[in-house]
């Protein structure tokens, strides 16, 4: 059984809606909406956190990143603006510790937009 639910979700153990994988991530919306697009975008190999990954390795960190902007041109966000956050411990109301970039995009964003 994997560790974290985001593990479940790559293993396809869980469900999800996902919008674009690649070899090494993979993007999903999240279950919670907090923008018109709201997707996560994963490593496929777990990183509790962005400094972790940043560290351990920037080549995947890289994909991350790239996973992202492919997301926001495939929502049709990329052009009028998009945020991509990830949040780090606890402070920042991180809740899954499997390293995620939030893609939040689709009009003008706010604070609860994170
Ligand atoms: P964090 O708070 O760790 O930065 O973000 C975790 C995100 O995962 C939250 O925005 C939450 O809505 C989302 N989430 C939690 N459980 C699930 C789930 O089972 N499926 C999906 N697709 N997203 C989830």
């Amino acid at each position: 059984m994997s560790e974290t639910l985001f593990e479940q979700i790559i293993a396809r153990e869980i469900p999800a809606d996902i919008v674009y994988e690649t070899d090494t991530t993979l993007a999903f919306r999240d279950i919670n909406p907090r923008a018109s697009t709201h997707v996560l975008v994963v490593p496929k190999t777990r990183y509790r956190n962005v400094a972790e990954l940043a560290e351990a390795d920037a080549g995947l960190l890289a994909d991350v990143l790239n996973t992202a902007a492919k997301v926001a041109e495939l929502e049709g966000v990329a052009d009028k603006g998009y945020r991509v956050v990830f949040n780090t411990g606890e402070d920042a109301g991180q809740t899954v510790f499997h390293v995620h970039a939030h893609v939040l995009g689709g009009g003008p964003l706010g604070p609860e937009a994170r």
